[in-house]
């Protein structure tokens, strides 16, 4: 069985057929610059060979309509023929409080999609044309939406709620709704795998640290906590991202710079983190070359990044009442040992203790804590996409 994965932006498309029998992709790859001029089709094969298709892509309609033809296409294409494909799995961003599981899509859905647009205004628009697009183009085939926001909608209301007037929840759905829950999920469940013992017994802390970046406390599987918010602005210092500030900060920039509303959202999401600290760029990578020839601004953007990621573990340990596994993962998590170790210093009160030679992994699934480490520190690179293909694979299985 063969499930489509697909991933939209407002203009880029990101797409995996995953063979479930094997679970590994069989063919990949990015549609950029949708509605754009210079739009262009990146199709990777299951080898890695790499075809670019420059063509005019004025909408997710055409995007999809080019990756099925590149799908089967016979010179480099994934599958013989479109009928393969059993099932199509959308990340979504924004589930709202209406899901907290995965869901095979139908009218009604598509209606609650459209209600969570409020909250999500950058992100659904895209995803709702992704999944109008592929129903289309591939009538008949069963799709499903996997939310960014599900796992942790089983959070507490004394965990989601703000210390706001409680109305403002009613009235719009201010709460905490946290994000990158499918890959937490997916690591948390992996994590289990390698410990070799059941999920419903562990105490994990998985952080994600990639451009976006978000911790959450999970016991048994479950999304307890999350440092993410009502958007993902909130938590850590991220690429681009602020993080948690004091909320006076908001308008007192606001009126000293002369900012509108769209203005300051706009800086926040983009000219802020480790890119607004260094003065360099968002890139991790970058950071650290430029921390490494003494650049005082770049070496407190990382000094920042693991002030954060630390004080997220001591708090969600306090939640957790104990820590049995601390997760890294995404683009930081999985390769900036520096970084990872950096955080785990003096961390023996939880104890946590790692071996540096298994430390310096990249990208691979290691217990890299040393063999009498109390608290086991993993690395375990993401697959949200494996994530979505599964989901969809079990519903669409019923
Ligand atoms: P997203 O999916 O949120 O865009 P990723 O999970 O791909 O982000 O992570 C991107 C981040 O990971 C970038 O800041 C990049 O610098 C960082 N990164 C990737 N490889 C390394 C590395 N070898 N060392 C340090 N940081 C890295």
């Amino acid at each position: 069985m063969k499930i489509l994965v697909i991933n939209c932006g407002s203009s880029s498309l990101k797409y995996q057929v995953i063979d479930m029998t094997t679970k590994n992709a069989i063919g990949k790859g990015l549609v950029d610059r949708i509605g754009l001029q210079g739009s262009v089709l990146t199709h990777r094969t299951r080898s890695g060979e790499k075809h670019v298709i420059k063509v005019e892509i004025p909408n997710h309609t055409v995007a999809i309509k080019l990756v099925l033809e590149a799908l089967v296409s016979p010179e480099y294409g994934a599958i013989g023929d479109l009928k393969e494909i059993c099932g199509i799995g959308h990340r979504v961003v924004h589930g709202g409080e209406k899901f907290a599981n995965s869901v095979i899509i139908n009218d009604a859905v598509m209606k609650a999609l459209k209600d969570c647009i409020e909250l999500a205004p950058l992100h659904n628009p895209p995803n709702i044309a992704g999944i109008k697009a592929c129903q289309k183009m591939m009538p008949g085939v069963p799709q499903v939406a996997v939310f960014d926001t599900a796992f942790h909608q089983s959070m507490k209301p004394n965990t989601y709620i703000y210390g706001l007037p409680y109305e403002y929840y009613k009235k719009y759905g201010i709460r905490k709704y946290g994000f990158h829950g499918t890959s937490h999920k997916y690591v948390s469940q992996r994590a289990a795998v390698l410990l070799k013992k059941p999920l419903k017994e562990l105490k994990i802390i998985s952080c994600h640290l990639g451009n976006g970046a978000s911790i959450s406390a999970i016991r048994g599987g479950k999304s307890i906590d999350t440092s993410m918010g009502f958007t993902p602005l909130d938590g850590l210092m991220m690429g681009t991202r602020s993080g948690a500030l004091d909320p006076a900060i908001v308008t007192y920039i606001m009126c000293r710079e002369n900012l509108n509303v769209d203005q300051m959202n706009d800086f926040l999401n983009t000219k802020c983190g480790a890119l607004g600290v260094s003065g360099i760029s968002s890139d991790f990578r970058d950071i650290e070359v430029a921390a490494e020839q003494g650049n005082i601004r770049a070496r407190l953007a990382l000094d920042i990044f693991e002030h954060d990621v630390r004080q997220y573990i001591g708090a969600y340990a306090a939640v957790l009442g104990g820590v049995d596994a601390i997760i890294f993962t995404a683009g930081v998590g999985e390769n900036a040992s520096s970084m990872r170790e950096a955080i785990c210093k003096n961390m023996e009160y939880l104890g946590v203790s790692i071996d540096r030679e298994k430390n310096k992994v990249r990208s691979e699934e290691v217990d890299v804590s040393k063999p009498h480490a109390r608290c086991r520190v993993l690395v375990i690179p993401t697959n949200e996409e494996l994530m979505i293909a599964l989901d969809t694979h079990e519903l669409i299985s019923k």
